[in-house]
């Protein structure tokens, strides 16, 4: 009896050894864990089963930098602060504005781009300036979660529409459709993604001016500081040897 209980004690003991192992094995240390939303062109796409864009091809390069392997999860925009601060992901990377929100729950790393907020209308549409965003009739429609979203449905006292005014759709393509369709008068979004947009849909024209100019900056864990430091020496050195601006300008053909 006295040995069946030593070879229990043995056999217990290996399976929790290996089960140590196996934890411990893959360890998420060599990782950087990256959450985007691939619908936002030229920053996150998918092509075929593929992620491209200015953001995978940064956090490629950082990645390198920090000798970490890139693994990314495809999410929907509004839970990526959410993820980072609960350390679900490492970073968010994905044409994301710096918010005083938001740096409530995350940190962000210095600006990697300039992000400018536009319209999008249908050609001939009787909204032609930004004013005219406010009349009585107009829907707006946004990226659920998104600055253009916050902006926009906040109360005409603070620089809104109100809600009433505006209709969040889970990505921006669903956005444009609907403005296609006309079940929406105008799209708020940033410029690059709208570009994109316009240029995949018939009909569709972007107003001059601009709605809003924001800073696009990494969203990483509050608790996490020394990857927040080590990000920023990446992005200097990339900013410094000429590689963002030469991964920016592959996607954003100089008008
Ligand atoms: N720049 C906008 C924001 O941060 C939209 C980003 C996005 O849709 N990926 O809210």
């Amino acid at each position: 009896m006295k040995a069946m209980k030593k070879v229990l004690c043995l056999v217990l003991a290996v399976m929790m050894l290996l089960t140590l192992a196996a934890c411990s094995g893959n360890t998420t240390e060599d990782q950087l864990i990256m959450a985007t939303n691939a619908n936002f062109p030229p920053y996150e796409y998918m092509e075929g089963e593929e992620y491209a864009g200015i953001d995978i091809d940064l956090a490629e390069k950082i990645a390198e930098k920090l000798g970490k392997e890139l693994v990314i999860e495809n999410v929907e925009f509004g839970s990526i602060v959410t993820g980072v601060q609960s350390g679900k992901y490492d970073v968010g990377i994905a044409g994301m504005t710096v918010t005083d929100e938001r740096k409530e729950q995350v940190n962000f790393s210095d600006s990697y781009a300039t992000g400018v907020q536009v319209v999008i209308v249908k050609e001939g549409s009787a909204i032609t300036d930004l004013d005219a965003l406010g009349g009585a009739d107009v829907m707006i429609g946004v990226q659920q979660d998104t600055t253009g979203h916050i902006y926009a449905s906040d109360t005409v006292e603070n620089g809104g529409y109100g809600e009433d005014h505006v209709t969040p759709f889970l990505n921006g393509a669903d956005a444009v459709n609907a403005l296609v369709a006309g079940s929406v008068d105008a799209v708020i979004i940033d410029q690059e993604p709208a570009k994109s947009f316009v240029a995949a849909n018939e009909g569709l024209k972007i107003l001059e001016a601009e709605w809003a100019v924001e800073d696009y900056a990494i969203a990483i864990n509050k608790d996490d500081t020394q990857l927040l430091a080590d990000i920023n020496k990446a992005l200097s050195e990339l900013k410094a040897d000429g590689t963002i601006d030469a991964i920016i300008a592959e996607y954003i053909k100089a008008e």
